[in-house]
């Protein structure tokens, strides 16, 4: 069997379901998915998702853990009980939390982030110019603005991002 994955709420909200079947993720986690995502608790009640819940000693031991770093002060409860499934478990656990991906590799317990995760569906989307149409190269920084993502170099006209074909 696969070593085990633990996705935090990010994860669970950003990736295709197809992608968190089997996973671990915290009962807490209902809560926080339902108040951001409704529609999608509904989808992954639909499928199999590995409800779980660290032991009560794994979740001391990360809290330990996480005041011996400081970085207890920005963590939620359930990121120290995400943190204390991963360890438990021996999982791999998905985060963009810098303090959370700071405390596995304290712990030794291997993390991911979920963007880069994600990038399969990032690959479905595309850059072409609203003038002559040509596609362009994904722009790998983020830009001031929302939604703008520079002109084209050949005919001036602003870029847009469109869904690939
Ligand atoms: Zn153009």
């Amino acid at each position: 069997m696969a070593p085990g994955e633990v996705l935090d709420t990010a994860a669970l909200i950003e990736w295709p379901v197809e992608r968190i079947v089997g996973k671990m993720v915290l009962e807490a986690q209902r809560e926080e998915v339902y108040r951001v995502a409704p529609d999608r608790l509904v989808l992954l009640d639909a499928v199999e998702v590995n409800w779980a819940s660290p032991r009560d000693a794994s979740i001391e031991a990360a809290r330990k853990l996480a005041m011996l770093t400081g970085d207890i002060a920005g963590l939620s409860s359930i990121d120290l009980k995400l943190l204390a499934l991963a360890k438990e478990r021996g999982a791999t656990l998905f985060t963009d939390d810098y303090r959370l991906q700071n405390l596995c590799s304290r712990a030794e317990i291997p993390w991911a982030s979920v963007i880069t995760e994600g990038i399969n569906s990032i690959w479905s989307w595309e850059v072409r110019c609203t003038g002559c149409g040509i596609g362009h190269e994904i722009p790998s920084q983020t830009s001031a603005s929302k939604g703008d993502i520079g002109d084209c170099d050949i005919c001036g006209s602003p870029l847009r991002v469109k869904r690939r074909k």
